[in-house]
């Protein structure tokens, strides 16, 4: 097939273009680079059956395509946060392009949506048919209320023309090709014990997190555009849930070190618990996360080993 991935230089989107070409697909990636990085993807220029194009999803693009996956989002929240407006351009503008062209293209197309729109959520764990508790005012919201206009617009899209959707809700993901300025826990965690410098523990660290590794998320990301009982949304993620005390104790004992930790405040609506019910993975997918938390680490502390 040939796909197209949006945001296919960013952490997520390069791991998956590397999954495709391997699977034996062609794969057009379009980025304007703003999180994403020509080194994530350096390694598949000269292959024959992988196209690179420097573009902004919130502009209309034009491909002939079999399959469209749409990731172009910053993910982090300082970089989602940097410019508030133009994430929530590249949310529902980008979905917007995606939609329209899988109605002309008859093309299978794939929204990356987020744990996000459960906000501080109420109810633990998070399963799909619960509505959230998202603040449409804070700091958060360009991302969070971006992500569920992108969700409506794909069901819509659906219901309206009869595209044909599928939904993912990722929780927080970790894995070679982070950036080690992205900003999120894991990846500052281990760039600031690997550099020795005290590790940030925002509020009193007792917030939760499920982590997942990213090679256990794409094989969702791919099990759930192959099948066709359910269009989503589907929630990808690990269900083990770490406190940020925890996650930081276990990056200090494998990288090893005297980082010492420190606390900051705690940003605002920052949520206090997130862990994903995978039921529906589990029955529409066949799926379950495969690398435990210390593993999955080891295998990111190695890849940032090589980069700083
Ligand atoms: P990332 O920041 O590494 O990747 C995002 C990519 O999108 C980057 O390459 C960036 O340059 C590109 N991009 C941003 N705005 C764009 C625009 N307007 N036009 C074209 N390209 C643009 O983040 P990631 O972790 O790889 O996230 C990928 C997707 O998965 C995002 O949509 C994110 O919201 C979603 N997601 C990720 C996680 C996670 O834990 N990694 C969790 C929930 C949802
Ligand atoms: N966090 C932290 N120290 C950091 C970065 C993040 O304690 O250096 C906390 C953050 O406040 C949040 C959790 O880790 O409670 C996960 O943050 P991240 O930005 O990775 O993702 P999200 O909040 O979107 O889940």
């Amino acid at each position: 097939m040939r796909i197209l991935v949006t945001g296919g230089a960013g952490f997520l989107g390069s791991n998956l273009c590397d999954r495709l070409l391997h699977d034996g697909n062609e794969v057009v990636c379009i980025d304007n680079f703003f999180t994403g990085r020509k080194t994530n993807v350096a390694h598949l220029i000269d292959n024959p059956n992988f196209e690179l194009v420097r573009h902004d999803v919130i502009d209309p693009f034009k491909f002939e395509v079999d399959q469209i996956y749409n990731l172009a989002c910053p993910a982090s929240p300082p970089h989602y946060q940097y410019n508030a407006i133009k994430t929530v351009k590249t949310s529902v503008m980008g979905a917007i392009n995606c939609l329209g062209l899988a109605k002309r293209t008859k093309a299978r197309v794939f929204q990356a949506s987020t744990s996000e729109v459960y906000g501080d959520p109420a109810i633990h764990p998070q399963p799909e048919s619960y509505w959230g508790n998202v603040n449409p005012i804070g700091i958060r919201s360009c991302y969070d209320e971006g992500k569920r206009v992108a969700e409506t617009l794909f069901m819509d899209y659906h219901r309206q023309n009869g595209v044909d959707i599928r939904i993912v809700r990722i929780f927080n993901t970790y894995g070679p090709r982070m950036h080690p300025n992205d900003g999120r826990v894991v990846s500052n965690f281990i760039v600031q014990t690997l550099k020795g410098e005290d590790i940030t523990i925002y509020g009193d660290g007792q917030q939760s997190r499920s982590f997942c590794y990213v090679d256990d998320l794409i094989e969702g990301f791919v099990r759930l555009m192959k099948q066709t009982e359910t269009i989503g949304p589907v929630n990808i993620g690990n269900p083990s849930e770490f406190t940020m005390l925890q996650l930081a104790e276990i990056t200090l004992k494998l990288v090893g070190g005297k980082s010492k930790i420190v606390y900051k405040p705690l940003p605002s609506d920052d949520p206090r618990q997130r862990r994903p019910d995978i039921t529906l993975a589990k029955k529409y997918l066949d799926w379950a996360p495969t690398v435990p938390l210390e593993e999955g680490l080891k295998r990111t502390i190695a890849y940032f080993k090589t980069q700083i």
